[in-house]
């Protein structure tokens, strides 16, 4: 067993989790974060990657919108390299009220959000994709944003401020007497190691398993586990981030990322936070609504689908649809409400606010502590800029398209990729292609002493995540796995595992290219490598 001592334990390795290590870390507190799987484990790696206006909140919720547009003003400057500033849209259609619109605008308007109206002609022209229906269009400050990246930022950045996490590391029991938090208990998933936490605040951004979380300190806390199912398609459909203009509802907004898109998203309650698998009907009603808006969308090729469950909270649970659930967070002082001291939950919002809730999560553990630091996040960014010549010399070695794309993936961690790439030439080839991953930037998600198993690797450089799905770079990444000691008895199996992920997300799409694709995977791994003998 071994026996640690911090003064915040932090459950939770999404969006939420990490921003509060971050923040606690850089008012020099002392504090470790435990996560069940790999960070982003959970809702933070499956959603739109929308990073919000507020405008889609505006009229029902204008708090939120506020909060929104202030957070996503404070990501693009805190963290450039993570934030597309693609811009949104708003379109109307024939069939949706036009009363809404105005007063969609007015609220917009009131939450202090820049909406303009712009000409459905020249929205097509720059979108040929969209529906000629559109009769009106509205351009907003919407963004794209890449949450791996993000969640990964913020854990760097906490541990140049001298922060630990442990991932694959579950938090297993509460320790507290006479009702004040002493300690946790935890357990490494992977190897079964033990470990005792001692601390004085624990901090519970579980996301959707906040309740499980919270019932292991004996206590209730109400969240609503809504599944999401959104489509990733092989193209750049849209240049904007496009959302239908009515009432929020299923499958009205496609996000562009890079060169694909995706396509969001269902709303069902789920009673297992763990339940994230996306059904062939969710697709289907997916598609027929978003053909709304691009008539021509069965023409192009469905990558993937994958789910999210969104963490909505509310006090008493009550049956019905996610829908109609406030996205707003909440913030819970476990001593206020349940005479616990010391355990405080947040639970709720959204990921493009993340960085406030975790300023308010660690203002209370801070007073908790009789710390009164103040938070610094929204100034302080989570890179420290790229010196140019690293990137002129990664330019020399994985060429100009790589390089631009591996500095952007890899922020601070880019000089040592190239240095590596420098000194061993043969590292500079591509190993993945569909997302430029050179075999250096492999080898380095290899070496570090967070990652476990290829799907690790896939979350830290994009690997196996373009279009052709890990096809092409899951074997030749094999041979290098097998040169690592953590992978090589069962380097196999870490095949057969990320491989296994990446079908139970083709399995619902499986038509048209994508069974083509699809089918000739299955001739590269099961007919020429005859992967079924191998295992
Ligand atoms: C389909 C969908 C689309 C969405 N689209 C958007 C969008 O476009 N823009 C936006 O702003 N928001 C969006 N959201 C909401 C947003 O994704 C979430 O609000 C946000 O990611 C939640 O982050 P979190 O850190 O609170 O939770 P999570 O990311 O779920 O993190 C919680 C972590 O806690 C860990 N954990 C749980 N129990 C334990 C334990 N016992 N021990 C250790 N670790 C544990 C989990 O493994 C998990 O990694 C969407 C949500 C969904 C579902």
């Amino acid at each position: 067993m071994q026996k640690l001592s911090v003064q915040v334990v932090v459950v939770g390795g999404g969006a939420t989790g990490t921003g509060i290590l971050r923040d606690l870390a850089m008012r020099g507190i002392s504090a470790l974060l435990v996560e069940q799987g790999d960070l982003a484990h959970g809702t933070s790696s499956r959603f739109h990657g929308l990073l919000h206006s507020g405008c889609r909140y505006a009229v029902k919720d204008p708090a939120a919108a506020r909060e929104c547009i202030e957070e996503n003003m404070i990501l693009r400057r805190i963290a450039p390299n993570c934030v597309e500033i693609t811009g949104g849209l708003f379109v109307q259609l024939p069939e949706d009220d036009p009363a809404y619109a105005e007063e969609w605008e007015s609220a917009c308007r009131q939450a202090g959000i820049e909406v303009e109206e712009v000409d459905p002609a020249a929205v097509r022209r720059q979108n040929p994709a969209l529906s000629p229906r559109i009769t009106r269009a509205f351009a907003v400050p919407d963004c794209a944003v890449d949450g791996f990246r993000v969640v990964w930022s913020n854990l760097h950045s906490a541990r140049r401020y001298g922060a630990r996490a442990l991932t694959y590391t579950r938090l297993k029991a509460i320790e507290q007497q006479n009702s004040c938090i002493t300690g946790v208990r935890a357990e490494n998933v992977l190897t079964g190691e033990q470990y005792h936490i001692e601390c004085q605040v624990l901090i519970n951004a579980a996301g959707p398993w906040a309740g499980e979380v919270a019932a292991l300190a004996g206590l209730e806390v109400g969240v609503i586990k809504d599944k999401g199912t959104l489509i990733a398609f092989n193209h750049r459909l849209v240049q904007q981030v496009v959302n239908r203009l009515r009432p929020p509802g299923d499958g009205d907004i496609f996000v562009p990322h890079g060169p694909i898109t995706i396509l969001g998203t269902t709303s069902l309650p789920v009673e297992n936070p763990a339940d994230n698998r996306p059904q062939q009907k969710e697709v289907l009603d997916l598609l027929a609504i978003g053909r709304e808006i691009i008539p021509d969308l069965d023409e192009y090729r469905l990558i993937r689908t994958f789910a999210g469950v969104r963490p909505l909270y509310q006090e008493v649970p009550l049956a019905g649809s996610g829908r109609s659930v406030s996205r707003n967070y909440a913030l819970l002082d476990h001593q206020q409400r349940d005479g616990l001291a010391g355990l405080i939950s947040i639970v709720g919002g959204k990921f493009t606010t993340f960085r406030l809730m975790a300023e308010k999560a660690a203002d209370l553990a801070a007073g908790k502590l009789g710390i009164s630091r103040p938070c610094r996040t929204a100034g302080e960014p989570l890179f420290d800029p790229l010196p140019p010549e690293w990137l002129e010399r990664g330019r020399k070695v994985f060429g100009v398209a790589a390089a631009h794309k591996a500095a952007e993936r890899l922020g601070d961690d880019f000089a040592a990729v190239v240095a590596r790439a420098e000194q061993n030439p043969e590292q500079a080839r591509i190993l993945c292609e569909c997302e430029l991953v050179s075999q250096a930037e492999v080898e380095q998600a290899l070496a570090a002493d967070t990652t476990f198993t290829l799907g690790d690797v896939r979350r830290k450089t994009r690997l196996g995540m373009g279009t052709c799905q890990g096809t092409f770079c899951s074997y030749r990444s094999l041979g290098i796995l097998s040169r690592y000691p953590r992978f090589a008895a069962d380097h196999r199996q870490y095949l057969a595992d990320f491989l296994q992920k990446r079908w139970k997300g083709m399995r619902p799409v499986l038509w048209g290219q994508q069974l083509r694709e699809a089918q000739l995977s299955t001739a590269i791994y099961s007919a020429l490598f005859g992967m079924e003998r191998m295992l």
